[in-house]
């Protein structure tokens, strides 16, 4: 079964579940006050392929993702626009949506909004304040979160060394520098709710555990969010689900994050920053590709340079499956084995902490396989190993073999172009390759079969 590296325990251990095959999973959504960003595009495949792989191994996956729409963040835009916060929110909601569906993600069963969940949160906060967690001050509802159990469990610091680490943005009102805001008083204009404590709004922190704990139960089994939520997001979290005697996640895990080198790029391509620069530069597979070859717990480097490596290592996936599609597999003598031992291998990779690159290691060590098979005369055997190939990529959310055009029509006349070659009907072959030039293609030979580009 899977193993995952656990950010609070710092080991790889196996992923518990309440009920077998069954993994409630909540993820940190995004604060809709701008573009996404490729960093967030990265996580957001890093979970879908987690998800994905969960499913295919036949685990039921539960999968939650907020939406935070009130924010500083939110109601600074809207103010410098001149426009009401919650149009601001919806729009850039819209914005992500169609994102993610661009990337080919799996919708969250669930997609909470913060202020449907603001009674609830001044629930969590009265019982905290009940407890002897929280106190009033001027400013609102804080957390005393030296009292906490194990506070510091996912940053892996003392209390002492947080507290000299929180001096320098030390809050006048705060009994202790730790100490963080469960409600923020209202400052004028701004969007409020009515509470105990006045009219105001509940910090980032609380609106996490309210939303996890409601839709996925006591302990449920994953949470998970990129390494900049750690601290504070996280570990405030927890302290809040912990100091009201909830079990909170079993399992920690934390996706690295992306640099994009200062080095100027192309103009057109602008610099990745925004998923939508990046989606329209190439294919999205691309980018899922790009992500797949880290480790999701390494930074990745997101520029033209290695997001064109990406799509070439995806054209040789491509050239492998279009190569073998028009050939029988019924044929094959003895592949079956080495199918098996692919799936096998695949698996394992995975299993030892979602390692995606040793699994594309895998795949691809399969496609020099299967070429070689081709090569020598036995189509069959490769098209077996190619349709596995096929069915383990889909596992992680790639789909391949369509070809370098959405063009159907186009795929055809590649597809048959690579038959013809591998059965050295070079006629048929130089037919097709007109046929491509003639609608404004390049035609490349490559090793690994037809590779065209305007
Ligand atoms: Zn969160």
């Amino acid at each position: 079964m899977l193993q995952l590296f656990d950010t609070a325990t710092q080991k790889t251990t196996e992923l518990a579940m309440r009920e077998p095959g069954v993994v409630g999973l909540y993820v940190c959504g995004p604060t809709v006050y701008g573009p996404p960003h490729v960093g967030h595009g990265r996580s957001v495949l890093i979970y879908d392929v987690l998800r994905r792989y969960l499913e295919f191994r036949g685990v039921f996956v539960q999968h939650v993702s907020n939406i935070t729409d009130i924010d500083d963040k939110i109601i600074n835009r809207a103010r410098s626009e001149g426009r009401d916060w919650h149009e601001v929110a919806v729009e850039c909601e819209a914005e992500w949506l169609a994102a993610m569906d661009r990337m080919g993600v799996l919708r969250p069963q669930q997609q909470p909004h913060a202020t449907d969940y603001v009674d609830k949160m001044i629930d969590l906060i009265a019982s905290l304040k009940e407890k002897g967690y929280a106190y009033e001050t001027s400013e609102g509802v804080y957390l005393r979160a030296a009292l906490v159990p194990e506070y510091g469990l996912l940053t892996h610091q003392s209390i002492d060394d947080r507290r000299a680490g929180a001096r320098v943005e030390l809050d006048e009102t705060k009994d202790d520098p730790i100490d963080f805001a469960l409600w923020k008083r209202a400052k004028p204009d701004e969007p409020v709710w009515h509470s105990p404590w006045g009219d105001g709004r509940p910090g980032w922190h609380t609106e996490c555990v309210v939303m996890s704990l409601s839709l996925l139960g006591e302990g449920f089994e994953l949470h998970g969010g990129g390494q900049d939520l750690i601290f504070p997001h996280h570990e405030n979290e927890r302290a809040q689900a912990v100091a009201d005697g909830h079990l909170f996640a079993r399992h920690w895990m934390h996706n690295g994050l992306v640099t994009v080198a200062g080095e100027k790029m192309s103009k057109s391509l602008g610099n990745f920053t925004t998923l939508k620069d990046l989606l329209d530069h190439d294919d999205a597979r691309s980018y899922r590709f790009l992500v797949l070859q880290a480790h999701y717990r390494s930074p990745l480097e997101v520029n033209a340079t290695t997001i064109d490596a990406a799509a070439s290592g995806l054209a040789r996936l491509d050239a492998l499956v279009r190569r073998v599609s028009r050939v029988d597999p019924s044929l094959d003598k003895g592949a079956g084995v080495q199918s098996a031992q692919l799936r096998e291998r695949f698996i394992q990779a995975m299993d030892a902490d979602l390692d995606t690159p040793a699994a594309l290691a895998e795949i691809f060590e399969a496609i020099r396989l299967a070429n070689s098979l081709v090569d020598s005369g036995d189509a069959s055997a490769a098209r077996v190993i190619s349709d596995t190939v096929v069915e383990l990529l889909g596992a992680l959310g790639l789909v391949v073999g369509q070809g370098e055009s959405a063009d159907e029509e186009v795929n055809e006349m590649i597809a048959r172009r690579d038959l013809a070659r591998a059965q050295r009907d070079f006629a048929t072959a130089d037919e097709m390759r007109a046929q491509l030039e003639a609608r404004g293609w390049t035609v490349e030979d490559t090793p690994e079969g037809t590779r065209i580009h305007r």
